[in-house]
């Protein structure tokens, strides 16, 4: 079968550092890129060596295996490319099946350990076995899935850019397998989500509620710590049946989408133990630091919302409450570590960033 392509891309050979523009194809299971202004520079790979990974909002990074060119395709025209294949696509699904059954056993949670002792307890060998070009593609089945409830903000573009850099930056200390990407969602509550692959919504509640850029770095670096830890993937493993979950990630086409509704409801609920959360406190004050940046912030945002818990005025408050066990002792913690350090965003820049989810003065 063959497939012609109308799919651009850029090609970083991984021998300069000049980006090629390219025209990608995707034939007899094979993908290949031909530079648009050198014929002689380009990548011939097969399918099922080609691992996909988020790159940017609307973009994949593709790699084969371990090597260090890198292709960066629209996710949008690359699915449509990849779709057109039926039988690229069933390839697909079961070399990314013998890849996630191969990453648990890897991982040492065989499927007996998920029997006898069940999904919710093999939740974080479950997740660090988890191959990360299969927590992207989950991550991302989700990312739509929830921004059908939480829109993405539509009010100053330049200040979802500049906290998305926000993100960028904190994340620069991580060892994260994901590009972070983090964006302001409208929600009725103060919350931010850590989602598998990588994406950090953000609620508008939240941004609104945040007096200092400080106080927002402080719960993105939280959120960042809980993707490069892969708690996002653990909390999903831990909220389903195996069985769903491997359907989830490598299903990818009819019936999938329905199951990541579901678990897109259930992810809203996102709660994660004590543990994790002290774990990803800690990590978040590293990265703060990293940028200097002091987590008074951190220290100050927990400590308010800790104080207005009981208060029925603020009830959208009390949802951070709610899925951040102990906020009062994590807000003393931070409180703690707090060194002085630069503030996270000049006044102008935290001004474009409240102005991000406003719309015609709202
Ligand atoms: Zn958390």
């Amino acid at each position: 079968m063959s497939l012609r392509s109308d799919v651009e891309g850029l090609l970083y050979d991984g021998q300069t550092s000049r980006p090629w523009r390219v025209e990608v194809s995707l034939e007899a299971g094979r993908v290949t890129a031909r530079a648009l202004d050198d014929p002689g520079v380009g990548i011939d790979w097969p399918l099922d060596e080609v691992r996909e990974t988020a790159h940017s909002a609307g973009r994949y990074r593709l790699t084969r295996g371990d090597g260090d060119a890198r292709l960066i395709v629209e996710s949008e025209a690359w699915r449509t490319l990849s779709r057109r294949s039926e039988t690229a696509i069933a390839r697909r699904e079961r070399g990314a099946e013998r890849t996630l059954i191969a990453g648990l056993v890897g991982a040492g949670a065989t499927f007996a350990a998920i029997v006898f002792v069940g999904v919710p307890l093999a939740a974080g060998p479950l997740a660090r076995g988890t191959p990360p070009k299969l927590e992207a593609r989950f991550g991302s089945n989700m990312e739509v899935q929830l921004k059908v409830a939480f829109q993405p903000c539509k009010g100053d573009r330049r200040g979802a850019a500049i906290l998305s850099d926000l993100g960028d930056r904190l994340a620069e200390g991580s060892d994260s397998a994901f590009d972070i990407r983090v964006q302001a969602v409208r929600a009725p509550f103060v919350n931010a989500f850590a989602l598998p692959g990588g994406a950090i919504l953000v609620t508008d509640d939240l941004i609104a509620q945040a007096r200092t850029p400080d106080e927002l770095a402080a719960v993105i670096a939280h959120e960042i710590a809980h993707v490069e830890r892969r708690h996002a993937m653990q909390a999903a493993w831990r909220s389903m049946g195996a069985g769903l979950l491997l359907d989830a990630v490598v299903g990818g086409g009819t019936g999938a989408g329905q199951q990541t509704v579901l678990l897109a409801g259930g992810f809203a609920d996102q709660r994660f133990s004590r543990d994790l959360e002290t774990e990803a406190d800690a990590r978040a004050i590293e990265l703060l630091r990293a940028r200097n940046i002091s987590t008074r912030g951190m220290a100050d945002f927990f400590g308010r919302m800790a104080n207005r818990q009981d208060d029925p005025r603020l009830r959208r408050a009390a949802e951070w409450f709610a899925t951040h066990p102990d906020t009062a002792g994590r807000a003393s913690r931070a409180a703690a570590a707090a060194l002085p350090g630069t503030p996270a965003l000049s006044q102008n820049d935290w001004r474009r960033v409240k102005a991000a989810c406003q719309v015609g003065g709202r």
